[in-house]
Formats: C-alpha cells, sequence, structure tokens
C-alpha cells in the first residue's frame, strides 16, 4: 500500500548505508527527534464531513487523511507530526465520463471546491484543499485508466487521464511502443497530472517534455466538453492545448489525453564521464546540444553533487568503479559526474556516442564507461525512497528546480545554492546543497538543486526554515533571471511570485481564463493563481532586481 506520510510503496525501502549515514553524522550535528505520528491517531483527530458516506462520496477519514497533502516538504512536516492544515471533506472516485460530469455538477450545487487529484505527488502544494469556509471536494482519478485508443499508423495513442506511468508503459511495451515519459515520480504520476503541471520526464531531449508529447484529448468543464482532436498542426489561431498545459485543476477536468508515441528504442545505454571542472561539463553539454547530437539525456551533477550521490547510493562497488584511477589523473577533487544517455535506431546512436565523446574528451573528460549510467537507471525511481530513510535518520530533503539561457546557468546556480546557505549559515545552522544540470535545450538548461538538513525536533521550526529557504532561494532565481519553475509547475508554493514571471497583464490574462471556464470559483482554487488577499504583501513577493 502506498505510504500515507512518506515516498512509495509501503514494501520498498531504499536503507541509508553505513558509509552514507557515517558521511552525514560528520557534516551535522545530532539532535532528539520526537517519532513520527502514527496513522491510527492522526484518523481519530479527523473533523466530521459535512457529507454523509455513499457509493458517491467517501468520506472515511483515513481517505481524506491521504488525500489532504502532497510531496513537498511542508506536506511531510505537517504529516509526519499529524498536524493537517485542512483535510477534503470527502473524496470521490469517478470511473466513467458521467460520473466525473455528476462530481462537476455536485459541486456546483452544493457549493464546495472541487481538486482534481492525479497521482497526489505534486510537491509544491497542487492538491491540497484551501483555507475557506466552503466544503472541499477531492476527485480522485486513479480509476480512470484504461487505454481508450491505439492508433499506430498515427503514432497516437488515447488515455484516460488518471493512467499512471507504469500502467502507460505496461500498455504500450506490450504493443512495440512507448511514450518516453520518465519523471523521476513516474511510479504514482499520471498522465491528466503531467499535462496539467506541464511536466518533463529524463529523456525529455529525446522523447519531449509533456507538451510535445499532448497532442489532444477532452477537458470536461462548466462550459461544456472542450475536445481537442489530434492534428499534426493547426495554424487556426490559438492552440487549445496550450490553455489545458499548466492549468493546474483550474479549469476543467482532462478525461482523455491523446499522445504521441515512438516505437521502443532499438538501443538505450547511459555512459558516465568526469570532468575535472563543472564548467568544463557544462561547455561540452552546451556544445552537445548545440551541435544537435542525438542524445537522450544529459545528467551534469557539480562536485559536490557527484560526491553525495556516489555515497547516498551505498554501493561499495559503484564509489570503487567511480574512483577508479582518478586520483592518478587528477579528477578526485571537485569531479563533476556526466551521465549521458543515447537513445534510438543503432544507426544513429553509435554517431550520437562517437561525436558526445569526442565533445567531452575535447573538454577534458574522463570516459568511465557504463556502469554508473547503467546504476543510475536501475535505480532512477527507487532514488525517491532514500528520501523516506533519511528522514528517519533525522534528515529532511528538499529540491528546488529552474531553467534558464545557458549565459544565466552559472549565475543561477551560485546564486541560488548561496542564498540557501546563507539563510543557515546567518543562524549557525549547517545544511548540504548541491545541484546538477539537466532537461537541456539548444537555447539553455534547467537547473536543479537539492538541499539536506538536520531536522530539528519541533516542526514549527522545520517549517519556518524551509520557508526562509525557499523564499530565498526563489528569489535568488528570479534576480537572476530563471523561472520559477521548469517542471514542478506553481501549485500554492510558486502562486506568489506569478507576478514577477508572467507580468501583471499575464497573471491579468490567467485569472481571467481560469473565471471564464469557472466563474463560481470552484475548481483548486489558490493553485496556479493565489488568493487576494487584504495584505498586498501576501499576494506577491517584492523582489528588487
Ligand atoms: C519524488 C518526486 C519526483 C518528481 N520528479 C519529477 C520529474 O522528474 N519531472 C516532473 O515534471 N515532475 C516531477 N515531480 C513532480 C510531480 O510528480 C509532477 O508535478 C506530476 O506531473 C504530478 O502528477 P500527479 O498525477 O501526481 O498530479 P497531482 O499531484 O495529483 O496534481 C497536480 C496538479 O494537476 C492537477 N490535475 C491532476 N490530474 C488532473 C486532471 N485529470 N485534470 C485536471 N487537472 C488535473 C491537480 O489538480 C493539481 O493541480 C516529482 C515529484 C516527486 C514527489
Amino acid at each position: 500500500m502506498k505510504r500515507w506520510n512518506g515516498w512509495g510503496d509501503d514494501n520498498t525501502d531504499y536503507p541509508l548505508s553505513e558509509l552514507a549515514e557515517e558521511y552525514l553524522a560528520n557534516l551535522f550535528k545530532a539532535k532528539d527527534l520526537p517519532s513520527d505520528a502514527a496513522i491510527e491517531d492522526v484518523i481519530q483527530s479527523v473533523p466530521d464531513s459535512p457529507f454523509g458516506n455513499n457509493d458517491f462520496i467517501n468520506v472515511e477519514p483515513e481517505q481524506r487523511l491521504r488525500h489532504a497533502l502532497g510531496q513537498s516538504l511542508p506536506d511531510w512536516i505537517n504529516l509526519r507530526s499529524g498536524r493537517i492544515p485542512r483535510l477534503p471533506d470527502g473524496v470521490i472516485f469517478p470511473t466513467s465520463t458521467d460520473e466525473i460530469l455528476a462530481t462537476l455538477e455536485f459541486a456546483k450545487t452544493s457549493q464546495s471546491h472541487l481538486i482534481p487529484y492525479g497521482g497526489g505527488t505534486s510537491v509544491v502544494g497542487h492538491i491540497n484543499p484551501p483555507k475557506s469556509d466552503k466544503p472541499v471536494l477531492t476527485l480522485d482519478l486513479h480509476q480512470f485508466d484504461k487505454l481508450v485508443d491505439f492508433d499506430e499508423k498515427n503514432l497516437l495513442a488515447t488515455f484516460e487521464a488518471g493512467i499512471t506511468g507504469p500502467q502507460i508503459e505496461t500498455e504500450l511495451n506490450a504493443l512495440g511502443y512507448t511514450l518516453g515519459h520518465f519523471p523521476q515520480s513516474f511510479e504514482y504520476s499520471t498522465l491528466g497530472g503531467w499535462v496539467a503541471t506541464r511536466s518533463s520526464g529524463q529523456q525529455s531531449y529525446y522523447y519531449g517534455r509533456i507538451e510535445d508529447l499532448f497532442r489532444g484529448g477532452q477537458l470536461l468543464t462548466y462550459k461544456g466538453e472542450l475536445n481537442i482532436p489530434p492534428f499534426p498542426a493547426s495554424a487556426a489561431g490559438t492552440d487549445l492545448k496550450q490553455l489545458i498545459l499548466g492549468s493546474e485543476g483550474r479549469i476543467g477536468i482532462l478525461s482523455e489525453v491523446t499522445v504521441t508515441i515512438k516505437p521502443l528504442p532499438e538501443f538505450e545505454e547511459f555512459y558516465a564521464f568526469f570532468f575535472k571542472k563543472w564548467e568544463s561539463g557544462m561547455l561540452a553539454v552546451r556544445q552537445i546540444v548545440q551541435n544537435d547530437i542525438q542524445v537522450s539525456m544529459v545528467r551534469l551533477s557539480d562536485a559536490q553533487e557527484t560526491e553525495t550521490t556516489l555515497i547516498l547510493s551505498g554501493k561499495r562497488n559503484l564509489l570503487r568503479w567511480a574512483g577508479f584511477g582518478l586520483d592518478v589523473l587528477g579528477y578526485r577533487k571537485n569531479r563533476c559526474l556526466l551521465i549521458l544517455g543515447i537513445t534510438g535506431r543503432r544507426t544513429r546512436t553509435s554517431q550520437a556516442l562517437e561525436a558526445a565523446s569526442q565533445i567531452c574528451k575535447i573538454q577534458g573528460g574522463l570516459y568511465a564507461g557504463k556502469y554508473i549510467g547503467t546504476s543510475w537507471k536501475k535505480s532512477r525511481f527507487r532514488t525517491p525512497y532514500l528520501r523516506n530513510s533519511l528522514w528517519e535518520k533525522g534528515y529532511a530533503l528538499d529540491t528546488l528546480e529552474t531553467a534558464a539561457p545557458w549565459s544565466k546557468i552559472q549565475q543561477i546556480k551560485d546564486e541560488t545554492i548561496n542564498a540557501i546557505e546563507d539563510v543557515n549559515h546567518q543562524k549557525g545552522d549547517a545544511i548540504l546543497v548541491f545541484g546538477h544540470l539537466s532537461h537541456v535545450y539548444p537555447t539553455g538548461a534547467s537547473i536543479y538543486i537539492t538541499y539536506i538538513f538536520k531536522r530539528s525536533p519541533d516542526p514549527d521550526e522545520n517549517l519556518e526554515r524551509w520557508r526562509d529557504m525557499k523564499e530565498a532561494a526563489s528569489k535568488a532565481i528570479i534576480i537572476s533571471g530563471g523561472t520559477i519553475s521548469h517542471h514542478h509547475g506553481v501549485g500554492r508554493d510558486h502562486s506568489r511570485y506569478m507576478d514577477e514571471e508572467k507580468g501583471l497583464v499575464g497573471v491579468d490574462l490567467i485569472s481571467n481564463i481560469t473565471q471564464y471556464f469557472d466563474p463560481d470559483g470552484i475548481l483548486n482554487p489558490g493553485a496556479l493563481i493565489g488568493p487576494k488577499f487584504e495584505n498586498e504583501n501576501e499576494n506577491h513577493v517584492n523582489i528588487q532586481k
């Protein structure tokens, strides 16, 4: 069963190795930790629902609890301490379009809010019930998970929107195809969630981001059905798919999604290279992309991430392999690991590997074979389980991400890391921060930052520390010219930065679109565009550039 207060299945663990424990214990001072709240106790504290339990609405406290929060760090802090700010008053599990339409109608007549819910893997507060006097219903689409149409001739497949990553790949792989969308949350996140948050999979350079894969579908709204046919391209005015992408449950329920698919690749391998300096690795990566070399993934870790992830993997073999000969060659200190994915038809992949290797070599990259890349691939969906083990040993982990043009990447990475470190150093707290570059484009790349700290026994202290770091990092990102999110989306945690990102006209336009589709403000209020508070400071963040 899915963990109620952490990541993944109860029966899957990724324990911290002795080596990792030792490494972290050396960095952080031990603090006493209270044990986590027990689900039975939290269930006891769930308030009554205004709705009665029936075939249509599930008001069981456990179901409501399991749909109350997502996967962000503040969500974890609240879940683990048993303090749930607001629960949905009922959960609805539709199995047909008619049931979704009936739910929309019920939410309207009962004057409730309605939150569309895919896998609940949001890390920015997308699915958390808003502060409101009105009842809140959550619409969990996990039973809406069928392959509706497979169109081999046109390389298209249509699915119900609640289908998860593994279910999609099982269906398509059996027919010799793949969608190729592999976010790290693949195990639980859903097709509808990916579209609604503009998700990006790890091999997006080869397969495309979700906006490239999303070809059409059906959105059920208060204005009626919006059906978008899968034209290969169209000049008929505004592309309505763009209204749905990133709509974060504010304009309707995505019931069906048509995606473009690819035949299963003939060849796929992940290779490792070490660079003596991050700057050389970054230059190699930029040249690979700008020379249109057909790689499927690049992931360049900075020196701190290289060291930490090798240690956290707990695999002595991996460390031995990664350390082999490196001292002698001078790659040990500050070495940065590049994992390079090559995917596709054999004829093209061998050329791609040769061309990419040549560029890496010119920039001083040391080829380290396939072992590290193969290990990365094997554990890529298991790595999130480490977060559970870290928490249990007293450590909190959070991530944030952005994207920017190549000319700004270095500054944005440095400034964001400095901002997070400064918040902690001012208070005399230790923090471990590191980053990697991935999701590359000819014009720029995304930067992904991870930070780990020893949590306090006091959940309020942890929340405050998270808030300070999040705000400092978000401001640094905006000031240095990055987007507030490359793929996690806006949710409730980033909505205060939308004025800066989109400008007042842009925000007004998005608000008008949500109002057009949902004039009564029923659908997921607070996500994407925040509520308007009386205190102006709460509406947006004051940023002096
Ligand atoms: C460990 C971990 C790793 C992650 N890695 C990645 C990654 O590599 N790439 C990436 O892009 N993201 C990643 N994420 C973030 C998250 O998985 C994505 O945002 C994902 O797209 C959310 O999908 P979901 O089905 O869980 O949606 P939910 O979290 O359930 O919902 C997200 C939003 O979409 C809306 N929504 C969901 N379904 C529908 C629907 N059918 N109709 C209308 N609106 C809908 C919801 O209302 C909500 O606003 C990660 C998260 C975690 C916890």
